[in-house]
């Protein structure tokens, strides 16, 4: 399901999430693909067309994310809520592994979303190594 969101509003999330992935971080301006405005709360449950409750995401993690709001933590095999761009901080529940090349959840959140929404894939891994390398990333916001 896909909303009109107003050109301003969109402005406005592109700027609060500096043009990368709210969950993965990567930025656009380093892949061949349009991001996506996700809701964070999905329309079909309830959310609305807010900016609070609306990231910028790239197309992965915004198909693997879908209508989720929880997911099962690996380490305590607890259910618990996704990881809310607009509510939690990026730093609290994630960080970059020694290479900057994995994210590591540092919170049930954090591991339940890196999981669910696939962040280290291997595909993703092979092309960070390469931003790594081309000096373009982690992002440093
Ligand atoms: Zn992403």
């Amino acid at each position: 399901m896909s909303a009109y969101i107003p050109v301003e509003l969109q402005r406005q999330i592109r700027s609060h999430f500096a043009d990368c992935c709210a969950y993965c971080r990567t930025a656009e301006s380093l892949t061949v693909t349009m991001f996506e405005f996700e809701h964070i709360v999905p329309l079909a449950r309830g959310g609305e067309t807010i900016f609070e409750n609306l990231c910028l995401a790239c197309p992965s993690c915004n198909r693997y994310k879908a209508v989720r709001q929880t997911e099962t933590d690996p380490t305590t095999q607890t259910e618990v809520p996704l990881f809310h761009p607009q509510q939690q901080s990026w730093v609290d529940h994630f960080e970059w592994n020694e290479e900057a090349i994995g994210i590591i959840g540092l919170t049930p959140t954090g591991r339940a979303t890196v999981d669910a929404l696939k962040m280290n894939r291997p595909q993703l891994l092979r092309v960070r190594r390469l931003w790594v390398k081309m000096g373009e990333h982690p992002p440093t916001f």
